[in-house]
């Protein structure tokens, strides 16, 4: 059956995604060209990862120990060489004028005495960790002191925002991309988009295994979206897990940058365990090694029910009023004292390194298209240094929204009719969408996270193409049915592009831990690179790298 009618929304530039890269993107498109549309799953503003991050924002700031070079290095070290190093030296060079363009939309952040608060996290050789000032009943929702100003900003600045629509496809006129299609899951129907240029910037896809920390809507729908208009995404097979993710009393992402202060991991006997496994940095190790070690203790059965401890009991009560003032206080009304108790807490999938290749422009394969933030792969190689990520989604946002302004005001318009679209109302299965997507999340958390191995991954491939046998059972009953069934297409997608790139890459490196192969090996120096040729057809390649930097 045809969907009916399709309603039209022209612009010269299409942004997908209402999260901090979506919003700076429609901040510098605006500057250029007049008509500029953000469409968001949710609500723009008050969705994706950036709502719920810590508000830690990488920056080398000049005038003290740091440098512009020794972030890069840090960066490419903890990225193990895995990174596109001319991306690497952009984030750097435009972190500072970054949160400096922040401050301007109105974001505030923790000073002392004036200056910029610096905090230390793992990974970093110095301080160089800048958080926002968040209010007292934003614990969780941190992201909101980034996202209500900028919102805020986007409006005024006369962009066009349009919640509640779920991007589904991409449209595209020969070697173009010309719009989008997307449902409004508010009214119920289905919109063509057309636009001169499209920016992707729908974050990573950590719910595709079913322990995360991510929001609710992060399903990989920009990596699906890409992969079917025939854009290549690399380094898919590193996927970041976060440490330490307390679940009980309250579920609540616990800050790196407690390590730095004093914190150290101890597992069920009450030993310190890091520096078993990584001798030189212990506790200030990255969060990939800290994964591997948790999981280390709980195979040795040293954990309680999958969990270890983070004890802050060290912290000095000075360091802890200054820098985790607020946590305490949060922790304390859920009857946790910080200062005496340990937290049990485990990993949880965090972070997608790998996404859509870009260039410095932040263009994609596809002409007119352009991609930024989480959904884009190449700054942070095979594991991602703490607040790396919101500096990333400001800077590339940026030089996203300007390039793809620039590039709309010069390109011809093509005026192409909606494409016709049919969906999928003949199926006679009855599962439900929950239950398939239950099923493969769970298989993507056993086989495909944290350990992997041949097996664990040809185990999570043959899930994964029965997920989609059982979901093309399926026929859809209205709009809201029909964007969650192509939410789990998607999702499926994006499962079996990260399970072909891990089976590809037959090394550890970073966050890819294979137990079968489980060193470095200089032969995979390069990216792996996984394209759709049609559906379910994937073209799975190894680009070796030359420029490697060790
Ligand atoms: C718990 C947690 C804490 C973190 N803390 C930090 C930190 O302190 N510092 C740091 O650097 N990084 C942190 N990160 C990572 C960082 O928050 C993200 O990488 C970053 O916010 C991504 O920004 P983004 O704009 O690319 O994507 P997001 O903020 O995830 O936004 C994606 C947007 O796309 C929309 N969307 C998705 N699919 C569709 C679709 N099909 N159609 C339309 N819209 C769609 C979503 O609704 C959302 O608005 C944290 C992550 C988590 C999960």
């Amino acid at each position: 059956m045809l969907p009916g009618p399709i309603r039209s929304v022209e612009s010269d530039v299409l942004i997908i995604g209402g999260g901090l890269a979506g919003l700076a993107a429609a901040l510098e498109a605006v500057r250029t060209v007049p008509r500029v549309t953000v469409l968001c799953k949710r609500k723009s503003g008050m969705s994706g990862n950036t709502l719920v991050s810590g508000g830690g924002f990488a920056a080398f700031l000049p005038g003290g120990d740091d440098s512009c070079e020794r972030y890069v290095q840090d960066t490419m070290e903890s990225g193990k060489g895995m990174n596109d190093r001319t991306l690497v030296e952009i984030l750097a060079r435009q972190s500072a004028p970054a949160i400096e363009r922040l401050e301007g939309w109105g974001v505030k952040f923790m000073r002392l005495n004036g200056e910029f608060m610096s905090k230390h996290a793992p990974g970093h050789s110095c301080p160089r960790s800048l958080y926002c000032e968040f209010g007292p009943r934003e614990q969780t929702i941190r992201g909101l002191a980034v996202l209500r100003p900028l919102r805020d900003r986007v409006s005024q600045a006369g962009a066009r925002l349009m919640d509640h629509v779920a991007v589904i496809q991409l449209v595209k006129k020969d070697d173009r991309v010309i719009g989008a299609l997307g449902i409004d899951l508010a009214q119920e129907e289905l919109i063509y988009f057309s636009a001169q240029a499209v920016i992707l910037a729908a974050g990573g896809a950590g719910r595709l295994f079913s322990r995360n920390n991510n929001s609710a809507e992060i399903t990989g729908d920009a990596f699906s979206l890409a992969l079917n208009a025939g854009v290549p995404l690399r380094d898919m097979e590193f996927v970041q897990f976060y440490p330490t993710m307390l679940h009980d009393p309250v579920k609540l992402t616990l800050s790196n940058t407690l390590f730095g202060d004093g914190a150290v991991l101890r597992n069920a006997l009450g030993e310190k365990f890091m520096v078993k496994y990584a001798p030189q940095d212990a506790d200030m190790a990255t969060r990939d090694q800290m994964c591997q070690a948790i999981f280390g203790e709980i195979g040795a059965k040293r954990a309680v029910a999958d969990q270890v401890y983070l004890d802050c009991t060290g912290i000095p009560a000075p360091a802890l009023e200054r820098s985790h003032r607020r946590l305490k206080q949060y922790l304390e009304q859920h009857g946790v004292d910080m200062q005496k108790d340990w937290l049990p807490v485990s990993p949880a999938a965090h972070f997608s390194m790998g996404g859509i290749r870009i260039n410095a422009c932040c263009e994609t394969s596809l002409e007119g298209l352009y991609a930024a933030g989480e959904c884009a792969g190449g700054v942070h190689g095979a594991n991602r240094l703490a607040t790396n990520a919101l500096t990333e989604a400001v800077v590339f946002g940026s030089i996203a929204g300007e390039r793809a302004a620039s590039f709309a005001a010069k390109a011809g318009n093509l005026k192409v009719p909606p494409p016709r679209i049919v969906w999928p109302d003949g199926g006679t299965g009855k599962e439900t969408c929950a239950e398939i997507r239950n099923f493969l999340c769970k298989t993507m958390w056993e086989n495909a996270s944290i350990i992997r191995s041949k097996e664990s991954l040809s185990r999570a491939w043959e899930n994964i193409r029965h997920c989609r046998e059982r979901l093309s059972r399926r026929g859809c009953a209205g709009f809201r049915d029909w964007a969650k069934y192509l939410e789990l297409k998607g999702m499926c997608q994006v499962a079996e592009a990260v399970v072909r790139a891990a089976l590809c890459r037959e090394e550890s490196r970073g966050s890819h831990f294979r137990e079968d192969f489980p060193r470095e090996n200089t032969r995979w120096i390069g990216s792996v690179e996984v394209a759709m040729m049609e559906e379910h057809n994937f073209r799975v390649d190894f680009r070796p790298s030359h420029g490697f930097y060790r």
